[in-house]
């Protein structure tokens, strides 16, 4: 059974009121909520072992040198990496996906080939154009279908001897549509191609398995996995990550440095330039620990239950449309209700202290696709109720009266 009162309790935030109302938190897709654990992990560090890593002989910085190195590993091993040195710290999927972006300016050629599919976050599109640019390289798009899922007839025809790279999320945060990445990894290999898998909107539902996947490189961020903001991680396969030079020039990624030549670190300090985010760092290891406890079987079976319940309660109002049908989808709802703008009713919602996501969610091609200016994005976490989602549509049935 799973226990949605009791893991609840772990979420303080989640006891507050908004506007004079409980707070409903429906905006999990942008960011998650943090548990306790999480937080005493947070003041434990700042309390007790505060230090740089890496330099100090002294205690405190062999205990946060411990600490962040064993974080490393619980992340290696949550996504099953061969090894603990291909997993990367960065400060999220943005900074992880630039640092490939980068890394590949030395490798492309003009007249080589970019995949990219049509439901990209703009993190996901905009360093590819910026790489296009530099190298004379072409971004070819994966277009998308009616119901929100990859047109892969036309992924397989886009495939060529001239194809470096395809980038493609696991998951759509706009929509939900879960992708088919094995087909699109093993398709890219066949022809030599490099993969990289955006992860951010898949970890907090999925545990992915990178060898099983024979992904090239991985990204996610703490943040949307009950983790803290600024710290997330690349995965690169060895090879990959030993061919592409470093992104960033400072201490902690160098090996000897005198004015002629400076050598670079092994990996993965190559790619950690500066102080890290120790603190985040070492709490992304203690929230990976957290949902691991509460199970992402768990997690995948309850959250497609809030799905299915509240799209069903969604399509009973009239003039509702839900953007985004795939068949495998997580907890994440698109929808508009007649010609009434999204922004509008998010605003309503909060008044009645909902938190829901209106906009175009940093996919403004897919909002063109569909020819509206954006959508109401309710997306749901392991830790939200379906009586939550009656406090939303009743809410709904609201603010849809007063507009209309
Ligand atoms: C949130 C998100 C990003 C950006 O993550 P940051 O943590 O802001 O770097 C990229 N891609 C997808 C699919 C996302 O959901």
């Amino acid at each position: 059974m799973f226990d949605v009162a009791k893991i609840r309790e772990d979420f303080p935030i989640l006891k507050r009121f908004v506007n004079g109302k409980p707070l409903v938190y429906f905006d999990n897709a942008a960011t998650s909520q943090t548990p306790q654990v999480v937080i005493d992990t947070i003041v434990d560090y700042y309390s007790n072992y505060n230090a740089n890593i890496h330099r100090g002989v002294h205690a405190l910085s062999q205990e946060a040198t411990d600490k962040y190195e064993a974080s490393r590993i619980k992340i290696q091993q949550h996504f099953n990496a061969k090894h603990s040195y291909e997993i990367i710290f960065t400060s999220g999927t943005t900074h992880a996906i630039n640092l490939v972006a980068a890394g590949f300016s030395e490798i492309l050629n003009p007249n080589d080939e970019i995949i990219v599919s049509a439901l990209e976050h703009h993190s996901n599109i905009v360093p590819w154009q910026m790489l296009c640019e530099k190298t004379g390289a072409f971004l070819k798009v994966i277009p998308m279908t009616e119901a929100g899922t990859l047109d892969m007839t036309i992924y397989h025809r886009l495939l060529n001897k001239n194809t470096k790279l395809v980038f493609c999320n696991h998951v759509s945060n706009a929509l939900g549509t879960v992708n088919p990445i094995k087909e699109i990894i093993d398709a890219a290999h066949k022809i030599g191609a490099a993969v990289l898998i955006d992860g951010a909107q898949a970890t907090p539902h999925i545990k992915p398995d990178v060898q099983a996947l024979d992904v090239d490189f991985y990204v996610a961020s703490a943040h949307k996995l009950c983790g803290p903001t600024g710290v997330g991680m690349l995965y690169g396969k060895q090879a990959w990550l030993e061919k592409i030079p470093p992104y960033q020039g400072g201490g902690e990624m160098i090996e000897t440095v005198t004015f002629q030549k400076t050598t670079y670190a092994g990996l993965p300090h190559k790619f950690e330039a500066g102080t890290p985010n120790i603190c985040g760092g070492i709490a992304f290891g203690a929230a990976l620990d957290y949902m691991n406890a509460v199970g992402f079987e768990q997690i995948a079976a309850y959250e497609n239950e809030l799905l299915k319940y509240a799209t069903e309660e969604l399509l009973k109002i009239e003039g509702l449309r839900i953007y985004g049908t795939a068949p495998e989808k997580t907890a994440v709802i698109s929808f508009n209700v007649g010609a009434i703008h999204p922004y509008d009713i998010g605003t309503i919602l909060d008044k009645l202290g909902i938190a829901v996501r209106t906009g175009q969610h940093c996919t403004q091609p897919i909002m063109d696709f569909y020819n509206i200016p954006g959508t109401v994005r309710a997306s749901f976490s392991f830790y939200n109720t379906k009586e939550e989602i009656d406090v939303m549509i009743t809410a709904l049935k609201k603010a849809v009266m007063m507009l209309s």
